[in-house]
């Protein structure tokens, strides 16, 4: 049984639509697979088709944009009811955050001297319902400005460097507490991973929230890294993943199924998302079982 719980589409900044990518999962011979896709639900009845056609067992999550203190942290979600209204509130000025930003950094690089116009982003982002700086990227490679999206970040992306913009993001206790209301679950996204995320004394007190997991296998993660956090994830009796976070051809190195999470794992997983609806109240969208 392979299960890979972190996965992006084309409807944030991953590069197969949520039907490719599903078919694409089936063909790497996943037998479960969850699309993430950043801080939307958008991909999620076209990715339900695409795995009820392949028999793929599907689980429908996001990767919610969240801050502690000055720092950037992931927060995937499974199983949230998207429509529950301040998580849908919550979601949508963190999108509308995404799309101010594109101008703002589009008017960075060309005070650079790198002519990118909001069109040229806007053409390479298609119709994503989370624009990121991964589409900019892009759009920088068609003009011959940087040959690869690692290199835009490198180069002008990323915190620090010349066309970084910050936008909003959602207080992660707030995001945790919004996802548990959701009837949904939550895991800390590689939290160790290219900036030391959460303390272990702030994680205790993210699970008193209702944090259910950490995703303990993801490539930013070396190996000292992952005994570590699954030594953490036992202590505070925490669910621990393994995922690929596939991005398509957006990401090198990130293949689907090249890190899983253990059949136990997921059952846990699955366990407490059960909960978590019963006590909210909200109802968990229906698993596809093949
Ligand atoms: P944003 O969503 O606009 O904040 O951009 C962050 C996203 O870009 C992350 O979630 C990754 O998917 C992607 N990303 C970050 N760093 C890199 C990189 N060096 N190369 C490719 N993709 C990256
Ligand atoms: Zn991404
Ligand atoms: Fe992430
Ligand atoms: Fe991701």
């Amino acid at each position: 049984m392979r299960i890979d719980l972190h996965t992006h589409s084309s409807v944030s900044d991953g590069t197969d639509t949520p039907a490719v990518l599903v078919r694409r999962a089936h063909e790497a011979g996943l037998d479960v697979v969850a699309i993430t896709d950043h801080d939307t639900a958008d991909s999620w009845g076209e990715a339900e088709v695409a795995a009820g056609e392949v028999g793929i067992t599907l689980i429908r999550g996001m990767e919610i944009s969240t801050r502690l203190g000055r720092a950037s942290v992931h927060l995937l979600a499974y199983l949230p009811d998207p429509t529950y209204p301040p998580l849908a509130r919550a979601l949508a000025d963190v999108l509308e955050g995404r799309n101010d930003r594109v101008p703002a950094i589009c008017a960075k690089l060309r005070a650079h001297g790198v002519e990118l116009t909001e069109d040229d982003v806007r053409r390479r982002a298609g119709d994503a319902a989370a624009t990121g700086r991964p589409h900019v990227a892009d759009a920088l490679i068609d003009a011959g400005v940087v040959a690869s999206r690692e290199e835009a970040f490198a180069a002008w992306l990323n915190p620090g460097r010349p066309a970084y913009i910050d936008r909003y993001a959602i207080p992660l206790e707030e995001a945790v507490s919004l996802v548990a209301a959701a009837g949904g679950v939550s895991v800390l996204a590689h939290p160790w991973g290219r900036s030391r995320g959460p303390t272990p004394e702030q994680i205790a007190r993210l699970a008193g929230l209702g944090l259910a997991g950490l995703e303990v296998d993801h490539q930013d993660h070396p190996a000292p890294v992952r005994d570590e956090l699954r030594g953490l994830a036992d202590d505070l009796d925490l669910v621990a993943t393994g995922s690929s976070d596939h991005h398509g051809l957006g990401k090198v190195d990130h293949d689907l199924g090249c890190n899983t999470t253990a059949p136990e794992e997921l059952e846990r997983l699955l366990h407490r998302a059960g909960d978590a609806a019963s006590a909210s109240g909200r109802t968990t969208p229906a698993l596809l079982v093949p």
